[in-house]
């Protein structure tokens, strides 16, 4: 017999619990467990006033961001109304079923205002980040490193060249607008190569992918820690090698000064291959840098390549495949000199009369005098790279990198963060940080859950 739906929606008085109602394997729960908002109300206490109205628990607005970052709800309206609704995320809030939820408004003006001056967010996230470290999730070990693109809330249509760019009177201008122009004040050079500007969100890069028409973006990099792929540090940068590559210097100095961490290796792609960088691991940082060399020296012409020629580090020179020196120092001055160019590197030539008369010339500098080589001052470091990468443990590497491609990946497809809501580089920062905030507490409920599931159920 076909059954119909008796409405009872007038029922006065209900028993409900909704703690019941919260499925046990749901991952609001293990996200709750792990969860501990005690030292970001320690945090916050000297930005609120002592004396007038008690305002909006920050606790509560720091809930429905996770729940909107895990789930992928970014737009504060909709995170609002879906709090409203939805009965595992009212009881992760510890909302009760007649609690009202907080305005957008006021729930908007708290992120950008109280939250941003107190640096609110970083604290969440290290408070977090500390939770994994004493759940044995990070090592220290190994750290990975690598950046992705993030479009910019701002449409290609509002771009005008650099020198085009009229912002009027900073007082009424955007916060994205006033904040740029104030780090231009500063620095002298905020994004000073850009060509193309938003007048939008000005500090956004204006970049090209392939395949694509180019855009507005900023760059989100993660440094990671190997062993369970929990991110131990974020940073928002410019969309270029160089920006990327110093944001991952300033994070691992970070996680130095602030967790006394320092990982024996670095494992990253080519772009943080340069010399520099190299030089920085190795010769300062003493850290085993597990990164293909950025190499350029190989030649395709058919002469000798750099390799090709033997350095001997005891008498500063090179040997060339017919055995004679090139050497940096040919030449006497007399103020003694260091002989390093402005690009880092020292200029070791062979002997004109060695090359003039040498039967190699054709294979090794057919339209030169004599061979040169530019050597790096951080050679050392570089040779350091190149011998790791001949080993079984750089192959374990090249896969563990893959950890961090795994991490931004998940951070587009399920926490949908293709595209910033806020704009300027504190936004992308916010956002940056509240994602892998809720990276980890998924990874955290989700490897560890099912273990303290089976000890709750024992002790009960
Ligand atoms: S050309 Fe000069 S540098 Fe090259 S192999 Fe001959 S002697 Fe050596």
């Amino acid at each position: 017999m076909m059954g119909r739906q008796v409405g009872a929606q007038d029922q006065l008085f209900y028993s409900f619990n909704l703690d019941n109602h919260v499925p046990s394997d749901h991952l609001l729960r293990g996200i709750d467990r792990f969860l501990d908002l005690s030292e970001l109300r320690k945090h916050l206490g000297p930005f609120y006033s002592d004396i007038g109205r008690p305002s909006i628990d920050p606790e509560l607005l720091v809930r429905m961001l996770i729940v909107g970052y895990c789930f992928g709800i970014r737009s504060e309206r909709r995170l609002c109304e879906e709090v409203h609704l939805n009965l595992a995320y009212r009881w992760f809030c510890c909302l009760g079923l007649q609690d009202p939820v907080p305005d957008h408004s006021t729930f908007s003006k708290n992120r950008h205002g109280r939250f941003r001056e107190s640096g609110a967010l970083r604290c969440l996230f290290e408070s977090v980040l500390q939770r994994c470290m004493i759940e044995g999730l990070v090592r220290g070990e190994g750290f990975a490193a690598d950046a992705t693109i993030v479009k910019a809330d701002a449409q290609r249509q509002r771009g005008v060249a650099r020198e085009d760019a009229i912002w009027g009177n900073p007082q009424e201008a955007s916060r994205a607008i006033r904040e740029y122009l104030t780090a231009l004040e500063e620095t002298n050079d905020c994004c000073a190569n850009f060509k193309n500007v938003s007048l939008t969100d000005p500090a956004a890069t204006w970049t090209a992918a392939p395949g694509g028409p180019a855009f507005y973006a900023y760059s989100n990099n993660y440094l990671i820690d190997l062993q369970a792929g929990i991110i131990v540090d974020v940073e928002p940068s410019t969309v270029n090698k160089t920006a990327e590559v110093e944001a991952t210097r300033a994070m691992i100095e970070r996680v130095e000064d602030k967790l006394e961490m320092k990982p024996s290796r670095f494992v990253a792609d080519t772009n943080y291959g340069s010399a520099a960088m190299l030089g920085w691991l190795v010769e300062e940082k003493h850290i085993e840098p597990h990164v293909p060399v950025w190499d350029k020296s190989n030649r395709q012409d058919g002469t000798f390549s750099t390799i090709e020629f033997v350095w001997d580090g005891q008498a500063n020179e090179y040997r060339c495949p017919a055995g004679k020196a090139l050497r940096c120092n040919r030449r006497r001055f007399t103020k003694p000199r260091s002989h390093v160019t402005s690009e880092g590197t020292v200029q070791y030539r062979a002997s004109q009369l060695d090359c003039l008369s040498c039967p190699l010339k054709a294979r090794c500098c057919p339209n030169m005098r004599c061979r040169q080589i530019a050597r790096s001052i951080h050679e050392g470091a570089r040779d350091e790279a190149r011998r790791i990468a001949t080993t079984q443990r750089y192959r374990q590497s090249r896969k563990d990198r893959k950890k961090v491609e795994i991490l931004f990946a998940h951070l587009k497809r399920i926490l949908k963060l293709d595209k910033l809501r806020l704009r300027g580089f504190s936004g992308a920062h916010d956002e940056f940080l509240l994602a892998a905030t809720a990276q980890n507490l998924r990874r955290m409920a989700k490897w560890l859950l099912p273990q303290a599931g089976k000890a709750a159920l024992a002790v009960s």
